[in-house]
């Protein structure tokens, strides 16, 4: 049995709680999951093209390549390119081609299975999935690049996707602003039902999410996130990953 505080349930588990309710009295309810730093951690992805580049272009970029020689963990890569580059001494000429290739890998069907899902992500989605909730991808990959690398990657890690109680919903066009497109689509999912839960991990999605489906509960993937990213609003719960609160590792707090 799951411990619970003094407060009640912890968040996670008061989720599916309120889920489950819903679904037992015919309501339908909605679970918003971003993917990129919230269900999935993308450092391993950069890594791995890194490293790609580093062997196949050797001497094209003799900095990066000889970085790999030292390559210790995954700390040294942040959300910016620039900064990881920075860090493990590439400089120079070499960066702008580097930046370009990872670009055309990063944002890819294809290198998407470099991903690592985040502590108890897919445990979690299937319990929000069995507990009744439509689980609903929405994400700032676009759909002419990123889709099908997408439903794969959900496919192979053991997330609900396809099938019923599921949506995946990701951008027509790759250049739309992430923070609009996500404002606009939560019009339509209010049409949809209500929302029982939002996870994210961009401050500023977080808090738009949050004032449109004040009703739900909010969560904030502690991650990484845009540089400059506004203050996140009150409210919403910060976690560290999807593990159960009974365990050694809870580190949900609000
Ligand atoms: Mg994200």
């Amino acid at each position: 049995m799951r411990k619970t505080s003094a407060k009640g349930p912890a968040p996670l588990d008061k989720v599916i709680t309120c889920i489950e309710k819903a679904t037992k009295e015919g309501r339908s309810t909605l679970a918003i999951f971003d993917l990129d730093g919230t269900l999935f951690d993308n450092r391993t992805r950069t890594i791995f093209i890194l490293r790609e580049i580093a062997e196949k272009f050797d001497s094209r970029v003799p900095g990066l390549a000889r970085a790999f020689r030292t390559f210790q963990d995954l700390s040294v890569v942040d959300y910016s390119l620039d900064v990881t580059l920075a860090r493990v001494g590439v400089r120079g000429a070499e960066t702008e081609f580097i930046k370009q290739e990872w670009a055309k890998r990063f944002f890819s069907d294809g290198y998407q299975k470099f991903d690592m899902p985040i502590a108890g992500a897919k445990a979690y989605v299937n319990r929000v999935h069995k507990a009744g909730a439509t689980v609903i991808y929405l994400t700032g990959r676009d759909v002419g690049r990123m889709l099908v690398g997408t439903t794969e990657v959900l496919r192979l890690y053991g997330f609900p996707v396809g099938i019923e109680g599921t949506m995946t919903i990701v951008k027509k066009e790759f250049e739309q602003d992430d923070e609009l497109f996500k404002k606009e689509v939560s019009e339509y999912i209010r049409r949809l039902g209500e929302v029982a839960c939002i996870f994210e991990n961009e401050p500023a999605n977080s808090n738009i999410l949050q004032a449109r489906f004040p009703s739900a509960e909010s969560f904030f993937v502690l991650t990484q996130h845009r540089p400059g990213a506004p203050a996140l609003n009150p409210g919403i719960h910060r976690i560290k990953d999807f593990l159960p609160a009974a365990g050694p590792t809870a580190r949900s707090r609000k």
